[in-house]
């Protein structure tokens, strides 16, 4: 395949973009090569401005769980267009996907709507140092939440890919409230605790980490992870940006059984169009402007766009609960197809995988935090990804990368998948 014409609008975009991407991980920084330019997208395919078909496994890092230009989705924003894009004034819609979001997701009355994830965690971080009356935040290494100043402390996927785990920026003010605990390591976090004895106003997780591969927890961290902040008055943040109504209706909360104090959306919440939230139980959310004391606002949060895009996409996913095991079972037969493909090439391997998201790791030892997921071979992992672009097939442009499986990828185009992965595998 050919990507000449992506190749001449990606120098163009260098001139007037930093990088050419108005988000890092796009640029195709460590595995080499110009960025792929997207024309259009339908259900599991990418068409690229030069017209080559790609089987998509980023759908936009992680919002098409239904896959691209969803018809529902799609009708909803068209219809909502026309009725005027931003009022700065409540609309109906809002109550609608604020109740539906709050009858789905366990534990949570209320919840406020933003436009990204980064200022969904932000402002969940805020809330619970507001709720506390405490500084510090612990997080974990290799965990992202966005952008915001005391998150780029070894922040995952985009900041290890660049090199850069603590941005220049981020005064050092603001980095002695974050302390940074291991992935999967509850003796740790105890320790960093113990040290920080009531400063600690919150523990931010991904309950599931997909920003550095996809790792799950282990048995009894999340549960552990609970128990810490229960006797130690911490309020638990779940980072459900990426796992939210994708592993399960209810997400992680739902799925492992644990109840988080608040918990952030995005991506799939917006059905593709720029929404985060976060959501807590009643005595938390209260706390927030205009009822209580704590600061959070924005022009075009409740986006009526967006709004009606995100509860067009939630409505489907509770209408459709066996949405969740169908696509944990095609996660699951690629994972079984790579497996087979990678053993018969003797390539070293892991893989992890969990409900719809799946990450292949070019190490032999097991993938459980930043460390080991650190250890995979860069060499292998270009080789893999410019192999699978050439034959039609789009994964992240780097290894600390979560692939997501939608609904809309069928098992043709997983058994395609599979045969390339042995096609490319031989030329390792
Ligand atoms: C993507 C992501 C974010 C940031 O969301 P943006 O919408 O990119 O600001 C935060 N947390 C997690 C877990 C994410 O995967």
């Amino acid at each position: 395949m050919l990507y000449k014409r992506s190749s001449q609008l990606f120098a163009e975009a260098e001139k007037v973009i930093p990088g050419g991407v108005n988000s890092p991980v796009r640029a195709f920084k460590a595995v080499g090569g110009a960025p792929i330019f997207v024309h259009s997208a339908k259900g599991a395919y990418l068409y690229d401005e030069d017209g080559n078909r790609l089987i998509d496994y980023i759908n936009s890092w992680g919002p098409m769980i239904l896959g691209h230009a969803f018809e529902p989705v799609v009708q909803a924003v068209i219809e909502k267009a026309k009725l005027g894009t931003s009022f700065g004034m409540p609309t109906e819609l809002e109550t609608q996907i604020a109740a539906l979001a709050v009858s789905m997701v366990p534990n949570i009355d209320k919840i406020r709507f933003v436009n990204s994830g980064t200022e969904a965690c932000m402002s969940a971080v805020r809330l619970a140092r507001g709720f506390t009356k405490k500084d510090k935040i612990i997080k974990f290494a290799g965990c992202y939440h966005g952008h915001s100043d005391s998150f780029l402390i070894q922040a995952g996927s985009g900041a290890i890919t660049f090199g850069s785990p603590n941005s220049p920026g981020v005064t050092a003010g603001t980095a002695k409230d974050t302390l940074l605990a291991t992935y999967n390591d509850l003796d740790n976090v105890s320790a960093l605790i113990e040290a920080n004895k009531d400063e600690i106003a919150a523990i931010i997780v991904e309950p599931v980490a997909g920003n550095m591969g996809c790792i799950p927890p282990n048995k009894g961290f999340l549960e552990g992870l609970r128990q810490l902040c229960t006797d130690n008055g911490i309020l638990l943040i779940f980072d459900e940006v990426m796992t939210g109504f994708r592993l399960a209706r209810g997400g992680v909360q739902e799925l492992f059984g644990v109840d988080a104090d608040i918990v952030c959306f995005g991506k799939v919440i917006g059905g593709g169009l720029p929404v985060g939230a976060f959501a807590a139980r009643e005595e938390i959310m209260n706390l927030l402007a205009p009822l209580g004391p704590v600061y959070q606002a924005g022009t075009l949060s409740g986006n009526p766009l967006a709004m009606a895009a995100g509860l067009a996409m939630l409505q489907t996913l509770d209408n459709d609960r066996a949405i969740f095991q169908r696509l944990a079972d095609k996660t699951a037969y690629l994972h079984e197809g790579i497996e087979k493909v990678l053993k018969a090439n003797n390539v070293v391997f892991t893989i992890n995988r969990i409900g719809s998201m799946i990450s292949v790791h070019f190490d032999a030892a097991p993938v459980v935090d930043l460390k080991s997921a650190g250890k995979g071979d860069n060499d292998t992992f270009k080789k893999f990804f410019h192999g699978l672009l050439q034959e039609g097939i789009y994964i992240a442009p780097s290894a600390y990368e979560t692939w997501f499986i939608t609904d809309a990828l069928s098992y043709e185009d997983l058994d395609f998948t599979i045969q390339a992965i042995d096609k490319v595998s031989k030329t390792f």
